[in-house]
């Protein structure tokens, strides 16, 4: 088995990511795996950018090859917005819940449907060779949270063809609908 470090502390993250890694002969270690892992600052503008800044900082503390990600949620009627501040919409430190929270205040002032996307890129970085690839997953956001499954905006999100949000479908069906998972499906063909 090749080992490849995955640059996450997100447990929810890991846990879809990992699944996708199951039919190829390499294993992804998460950084909860390690102690002292130093907060990354993740100032790009873009998620292409971001992930690549998250790539390469891992790479250059273990010199082993490292997949990373970046991803948010971008909303039509907030012009992109969440976008690359998603994990902290509502401040640094911000749980899932307030920046839940946060996002259905902003949407107050508009009519549904909350057209909505979700994006994913994701990159591999060996020390010489950079890849990457991109995903995104389509539906709208609702007024009621529902669901446990899942983390950020899933009890929210409604994908395009269903009647459930991403927090009600099992991790198997958002897996194959997920801007993640189109993402690093895409990846993992050009990295095997
Ligand atoms: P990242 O860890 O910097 O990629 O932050 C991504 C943030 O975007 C997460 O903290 C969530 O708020 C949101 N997000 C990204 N992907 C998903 C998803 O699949 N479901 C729900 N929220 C997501």
């Amino acid at each position: 088995m090749r080992k490849i470090i995955f640059a996450t502390k997100n447990g929810g993250k890991f846990r879809e990511v990992k699944k996708l890694f199951d039919s190829t002969d390499i294993e992804l270690i998460s950084l909860n795996d390690f102690d002292n892992i130093p907060d990354i600052d993740e100032n790009g503008n873009t998620f292409i950018e971001n992930a690549t800044i998250k790539a390469m900082e891992i790479y250059k503390l273990f010199k082993r090859p490292v997949i990373a990600d970046d991803s948010g949620l971008s909303v039509e009627a907030l012009n992109g917005a969440p976008g690359v501040v998603s994990a902290r919409y509502a401040g640094k430190d911000a749980s899932d819940k307030e920046n839940n929270y946060k996002l259905l205040k902003e949407l107050e002032k508009f009519e549904e449907p909350y057209k909505a996307k979700f994006i994913c890129a994701s990159v591999y970085y060996n020390g010489k060779e950079l890849i990457s690839a991109c995903g995104e997953m389509h539906g709208k956001i609702i007024k009621e949270a529902s669901g446990g499954n899942g983390f950020g905006y899933d009890p929210l999100f409604v994908p395009n063809g269903y009647d459930l949000t991403n927090g009600e479908l099992e991790l198997s069906e958002k897996n194959k609908i997920s801007h993640r998972a189109k993402a690093f499906n895409k990846l993992i063909k050009k990295i095997i």
